[in-house]
């Protein structure tokens, strides 16, 4: 088990702590549960884009997608190989458009037909082929929370299939864009096969009928959205995932993709935060920690549930009580109605499940720094972020006084 406490003593908090060898073992079991197909596993960059974070899934022979020309930066710079980076997301600006023609990474993925003939004009103009992908919206609903929820025709994500049909053979017959992929991305923390299942067929029954316009896919992607347990939820099986895939690709030739970015990292991520005190209105307990809703938002923002551990010999005179932060918002909480036991100035929370969506959705709301973040890799413990200081907030501005 990890020594949290002498983490917390060496390195301060709040703190982020990564599991990379958990993060290897997940990865190992989804490759696995892979295994009779060629696949190519692409990171969500934006679950957590630390660079050695980046690093380590390179290292893994994993690839990235990436929903910025950012994140594209940023897996390059890791040392992700270029053919191994899709380009997603609804908006992408000329110039980031341009940049990933530039860089030559796999493929972009397209939401709609308007960008497409963006991108084949920006393609025309510097003389490249782009190779695309169309997302497909499938209107299937993944059964998730509204905001992490992408698959229905009310999302903004996507294109229909009819529309995914006009646009491959529009790709088809263009100079400058070649089409190589089919994607879908219905949600996050999606804790059924349905869903993913319906989905498959839907892409899969498109990528049939355009083989018969001569139009080949060469990469089934099938987005991410794995499920991890934060509660009780039960979770996929990844077995049952990549069969019931499997048998909607069946007689296609290609490769499947997939883009996981909690399921990889989600569990081997931990929040660490100290007490600062307690207290006591009348009406309820607070405990009021260290850390806020600009290190971690995903209670704040989707009411996400994370499991809190106390590290303290002696736990006695378990109380229900609110987990707080010091931000001027009172959604500024880790948990609600919770039991723990009496706590005391610096005792120390770990707050589970954190790898995902924790560092990558902090900001420096009411001039906090953003923490440190650190590895474990094979039991040693390494910083891969330092602590900002208050310099690093101002950088930008003081000039400018
Ligand atoms: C966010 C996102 C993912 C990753 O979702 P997870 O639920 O973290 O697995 C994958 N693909 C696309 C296009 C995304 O936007």
């Amino acid at each position: 088990m990890v020594d949290f406490s002498t983490l917390a003593q060496k390195y301060g908090t709040p703190l982020y702590v990564y599991d990379f060898d958990a993060i290897t073992e997940q990865f190992t079991a989804l490759k696995e549960a892979f295994k009779a197909r060629k696949s190519l596993v692409c990171f969500a960059v934006k679950a957590n884009s630390n660079l050695s974070v980046l690093k380590h899934i390179a290292q893994l022979d994993a690839g990235c997608d990436c929903v910025s020309i950012g994140e594209v930066k940023r897996a390059l710079f890791a040392g992700v190989p270029k053919y191994k980076i899709i380009f997603s997301g609804v908006g992408k600006r000329d110039d980031e458009i341009e940049e990933a023609l530039v860089q030559d990474i796999l493929m972009l993925n397209l939401e709609s037909e308007e960008e497409m003939m963006r991108v084949e004009e920006i393609a025309q103009n510097l003389g490249k082929i782009a190779r695309i992908s169309i997302r497909v919206n499938p209107n299937i609903d993944a059964q998730t929370h509204p905001y992490i929820s992408t698959g229905l025709h009310e999302n903004k994500f996507g294109v229909d299939v009819d529309s995914a049909k006009r646009m491959y053979i529009h790709a088809k017959n263009s100079a400058f864009l070649e089409p190589v992929g089919i994607h879908f991305h219905i949600g996050s923390q999606i804790t059924q096969v349905e869903p993913f299942k319906e989905a498959a067929v839907v892409l899969a029954n498109l990528v049939r009928n355009l083989k018969a316009l001569d139009i080949n896919i060469k990469f089934f992607d099938i987005g991410g959205g794995v499920g991890i347990q934060y509660k009780d939820e039960v979770t996929i099986s990844l077995y049952e995932y990549a069969q019931s895939i499997f048998a909607s690709m069946a007689g296609l030739d290609v490769t499947l993709v997939c883009e996981p970015g909690r399921y990889l990292v989600g569990d081997c991520g931990y929040f660490l935060t100290r007490v600062l005190y307690e207290k006591h209105n009348g009406y309820k307990r607070f405990v009021i920690v260290d850390g806020a809703m600009n290190d971690l938002i995903r209670p704040s923002l989707y009411s996400a549930y994370h499991e809190i551990v106390v590290e303290k010999k002696e736990q006695l005179e378990f109380s229900v009580c609110d987990v707080v932060g010091p931000i001027c918002e009172s959604g500024d909480f880790f948990a609600k109605n919770i039991e723990l036991p009496k706590l005391e100035h610096d005792d120390l929370l770990i707050i589970k499940s954190a790898g995902a969506y924790g560092f990558t959705m902090s900001s420096n709301y009411n001039t906090r720094a953003r923490v440190a973040e650190i590895a474990l890799i094979k039991g040693q413990d390494k910083l891969i972020r330092k602590r900002e200081t208050f310099e690093d907030i101002i950088d930008l501005e003081k000039e400018y006084l």
